[in-house]
């Protein structure tokens, strides 16, 4: 559970970070048409080094080992990310690991290690690195071939023809399931997309073997909303819902992060592992190529710039950003009317802080998916209760 204070008002404020997103490498080798690092508003990542320099992931580790000794940390999560971070290359994420392990480790902290994937780069010599480091592997895919190449694509050589990557990332898939990494399989991550069918993007995730899925929805906001989001339906909510049971009729083989999250909060309230829901913020970090600290990725949906801190750390501690005076605030005193009101709150939250933007209104919105998560939470509330 993430170290927050609260005020009387209901809202909290972050006192810990316990995960790290460390960007080890600010480009990539696929080019998908929905990317939040270049296909939304934000534009920094055009001035920023392709990989991290070494004078930077030193301090990375340096202002991690700080935390978590100035916190007492008993547990943190240090998340290497992109872009693609295999781009970064083996031997800087097997030094990074490496320091990582020892500086952070020995500071009192047990560290799960994991990296976020488009899985294009995992063969058997990568992932070999990351089997000694015993990092955590997560793919995104984005169902069958069909469903995957509609937006996740290799750049076409010299402006030419763009490529699917789905074959590929079935390939890797494999080796990750393979006796000798299986160990390493995190789950994958699906970005969810009305144009592709439900149950069959579900089977198609469980094909690979995975331990969990995780289901995504499409970063926008109400001034510039995903498609079919923000409407009088829901059809994201009844996309979920159709996945749901389709989970739910196959025995609920693999963890999904997002449909336990929601039986958690409506059962008994316990915290979300999801940042799309639940009033308690998520405790995360990131880091850009830079050293500069971010806010969120997902509030490069709201304006170029909207997520920089104007920290580094270079020149400032996480405990820095914390003190911020512009850090975002969180629980349900921070919500608007309409959310602070609503039956559903304590489940849903509001949703992603992102999604919230917009209509003259910055953040005090409901969510852009506010129809889609109260069929999803009503859906799976009934469920439960049957
Ligand atoms: S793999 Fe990830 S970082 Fe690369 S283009 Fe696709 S969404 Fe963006
Ligand atoms: S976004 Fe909608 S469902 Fe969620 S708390 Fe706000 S009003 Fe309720």
């Amino acid at each position: 559970m993430p170290r927050v204070s609260v005020t009387r008002d209901g809202r909290t404020t972050l006192t810990a970070f316990d995960q790290f997103i460390v960007k080890l490498h600010s480009r990539c080798n696929l080019a998908c048409d929905y990317c939040y690092v270049y296909e939304l508003q934000d534009s920094g990542w055009r001035a920023r080094p392709r990989t991290m320099p070494a004078a930077v992931r030193h301090r990375v580790v340096r202002r991690m080992t700080e935390h978590v000794r100035r916190h007492g940390l008993r547990r943190v999560r240090v998340v290497l990310h992109g872009g693609e971070p295999l781009l970064a290359g083996a031997a800087v994420i097997d030094e990074f690991a490496t320091a990582v392990r020892r500086s952070v480790g020995a500071a009192g902290a047990h560290v799960q290690l994991a990296v976020q994937t488009n899985g294009t780069l995992l063969c058997d010599d990568m992932l070999d690195v990351l089997l000694r480091h015993d990092i955590c592997v997560g793919v995104s895919l984005d169902g069958d071939q069909q469903a995957h190449d509609r937006h996740r694509h290799r750049r076409g050589a010299d402006g030419g023809e763009r490529r699917g990557s789905h074959a590929r990332v079935a390939a890797a898939l494999a080796r990750l399931d393979s006796p000798r990494h299986r160990r390493l399989f995190g789950g994958l991550l699906c970005t969810v997309d009305l144009a592709n069918p439900p149950r069959e993007t579900y089977d198609a995730l469980v094909a690979h073997g995975p331990p969990a899925v995780d289901f995504l929805l499409p970063h926008g906001t109400w001034d510039a909303p995903p498609t079919g989001a923000g409407g009088t339906r829901a059809p994201y909510g009844d996309w979920l819902c159709a996945a749901f049971d389709r989970w739910d009729a196959t025995g609920r083989g693999v963890r999904v992060r997002l449909f336990e999250s929601v039986i958690g909060l409506c059962r008994d309230g316990t915290g979300s592992s999801s940042e799309l829901l639940g009033t308690l913020p998520a405790a995360v970090a990131v880091v850009e190529t830079d050293g500069a600290l971010v806010w969120a990725d997902s509030l490069n949906a709201v304006a170029d710039g909207a997520s920089h801190t104007g920290t580094n750390v270079l020149s400032h501690s996480f405990d820095d950003v914390l003190a911020l005076p512009g850090a975002p605030e969180h629980g349900i005193g921070s919500l608007c009317p309409t959310c602070r009101s609503c039956p559903l709150v304590d489940v849903c939250g509001g949703g992603l802080r992102a999604h919230r933007y917009g209509r003259g209104g910055g953040f005090a919105n409901p969510s852009v998916y506010c129809l889609d998560l109260t069929r999803l939470i009503r859906h799976i509330h009934r469920r439960a209760a049957r």
